[in-house]
């Protein structure tokens, strides 16, 4: 064991995001900070699933809210945003509050896109963001009824609390 991990309480969180394929032919596929190739995915930001699944498991650890109070998607500023870029503000803020990202672990669910060719670099841009290890894995649906309409991604967060005297919510 050569890692030292800081002292203090551990949290766990859940994330969970999903979004539908977009009817607009030209909308690009980003997942995980990685453009894909394939119709792109509806949302207010550049709708990246797997990204906001991680961001959402961080806060939701953290007790500091949800993607949706952070970035609300009626905020013209948001609109295309690099979910990448709103993880790195997540995880600088979770630094503030005296809190460490141990690491994260994401679920991609979907049946298209492939996520296998593309999961080391997603692991990278995700890990950079982060300031932790970010592991991604593919689960297709085997063509489930339901699942085939867009992406589904689940992200599990742990984080360790540097000091002990964090601000009582
Ligand atoms: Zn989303």
């Amino acid at each position: 064991m050569s890692e030292t991990i800081p002292m203090g309480a551990l949290r766990v969180g859940h994330g969970f995001d999903v979004h539908r394929w977009s009817d607009d032919p030209e909308r690009a596929m980003i997942l995980g900070g990685v453009t894909l190739s394939g119709p792109g995915l509806d949302g207010h930001s550049d709708a990246d699933a797997v990204t906001h699944a991680c961001i959402d498991a961080l806060l939701s650890a953290a007790g500091m809210g949800d993607i949706g109070s952070w970035f609300p998607d009626t905020d013209d500023r948001y609109s295309g945003a690099n979910s990448v870029e709103l993880l790195s503000q997540v995880a600088t803020a979770l630094a503030q509050a005296g809190w460490a990202v141990a690491n994260v672990d994401i679920t991609v669910i979907c049946d298209q896109p492939k996520i296998g060719p593309h999961k080391a670099v997603m692991q990278s841009n995700l890990s950079a963001a982060a300031g932790a290890s970010v592991t991604v894995k593919g689960k297709t649906t085997e063509g489930l009824a339901g699942l085939q309409g867009g992406v589904q991604c689940q992200a599990v967060a742990l984080i360790t609390q540097r000091t002990t005297q964090i601000g009582a919510s």
